[in-house]
């Protein structure tokens, strides 16, 4: 989509990234998960960016999975959903996909495979989360069950769970997730992964031996009460748009739709031309900040389709112009401020903002 507001991703900053993880989980192997396009940077130019970092990929589907073999990425790639046909196990052992298995129907879907294929698998187990994954309690027999199975690369075996409440530090719920999945695999001797970001920068037991960042790797802070800065993770995407009309308001003058935002006094505004079919969220209230020309604004009145409205009266020594660029988030703004904001989580708004073209910065 061709637009005024514009994302630029940046290379450096991803990797960077990536390195936090590998730092602070130093014994540890990292799956980088590239899921939903690379939560909206870029699936297959993020594997790429990311390459000789990281030691596999993850994805959530097959179909994921066949577009960065297709796009040449030849490095080990997980499909976090597994298969769920036989359609699937076929194109998995064509391009040598590593599946999560998680569910009795999988199981079975293997048992009538054909082929020659030795799979690679992670037995995933439900520790907590309910979404995803067998009872602790059936981990021992259903390891072994895939150890001694034809269709099994046997020493590819990884047993896996995911956390619910890792983001969450002071809840209890991760110790006991922790505790669980530690006694289902007490008898088993195969490599664990348990760690998202939450779990990498928050619960150093829980890193193991694969850990799973996703939007850590984005520049994004897991945590809602700490800043991105606090681990050092860097703004992997910009967005930008450009400043198209200014006007001078007068107290009483009403903002945009459904006139929610009335000037206190005389204000000066700038227009910006991005909005909610940019990916900005239209839930971001009056007083959402805003970058532009070296100085933090604010936002007025609602978020339209393609424009915001915001408050240009600290510029003036240096009025805004048309065609000034605003930074709606990036590395001055961090997207966790704009969806703490707006109510959101910056996995919603990267994944929106990335569907906007994007560009390679440095
Ligand atoms: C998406 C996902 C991750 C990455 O989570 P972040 O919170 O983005 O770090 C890790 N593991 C699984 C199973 C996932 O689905």
């Amino acid at each position: 989509m061709k637009r005024s507001a514009r994302i630029t991703i940046h290379p450096q900053a991803l990797q960077h990234n990536l390195n936090r993880a590998k730092e602070v989980a130093v014994t540890s192997k990292a799956l980088a998960v590239i899921k939903a396009n690379a939560y909206g940077h870029g699936a297959i130019s993020t594997a790429g960016i990311l390459y000789d970092i990281a030691d596999a990929f993850a994805v959530s589907c097959i179909n994921e999975a066949v577009e960065l073999r297709e796009a040449g990425i030849d490095k080990a790639i997980t499909v976090l959903q597994g298969h769920q046909n036989s359609s699937d196990l076929r194109i998995a052992a064509q391009l040598d996909l590593r599946l999560v298995v998680h569910n009795d129907s999988q199981l079975s879907e293997l048992n009538h495979y054909t082929g020659k294929h030795r799979f690679q698998l992670n037995l995933k187990i439900d520790t907590g989360m309910h979404r995803l994954g067998f009872h602790p309690s059936r981990a021992y027999s259903l390891f072994n069950h895939l150890k001694q199975h034809s269709q099994v690369n046997p020493e590819s075996l990884i047993l896996m769970t995911h956390l619910c409440c890792a983001d969450e530090l002071d809840k209890k719920t991760t110790a006991l997730q922790l505790n669980d999945f530690k006694q289902s695999c007490e008898n088993i001797n195969a490599p664990q992964s348990i760690a998202n970001s939450a779990g990498i920068l928050g619960w150093p037991d829980s890193h193991a031996n694969w850990i799973r960042p996703g939007i850590m790797l984005y520049g994004s802070s897991p945590f809602t009460l700490k800043d991105r800065s606090e681990y050092d993770l860097k703004a992997a995407m910009i967005l930008n748009a450009p400043v198209i009309a200014i006007h001078d308001l007068k107290k009483g003058d009403c903002i945009g739709y459904g006139s929610s935002y009335q000037c206190p006094k005389d204000i000066p505004v700038a227009v910006i031309a991005c909005g909610y079919a940019d990916g900005y969220p239209r839930h971001a209230p009056s007083g959402t900040p805003v970058w532009v020309n070296g100085k933090e604004t604010q936002l007025l009145g609602r978020v339209s389709m393609d424009m915001i409205v915001i408050d240009a009266s600290d510029y003036t020594d240096s009025p805004l112009k048309s065609g000034d660029m605003a930074e709606l988030w990036g590395q001055n703004i961090s997207v966790d401020r704009i969806a703490k904001s707006a109510e959101t989580i910056a996995y919603e708004l990267l994944c929106n903002a990335g569907n906007l073209c994007s560009e390679m910065g440095n």
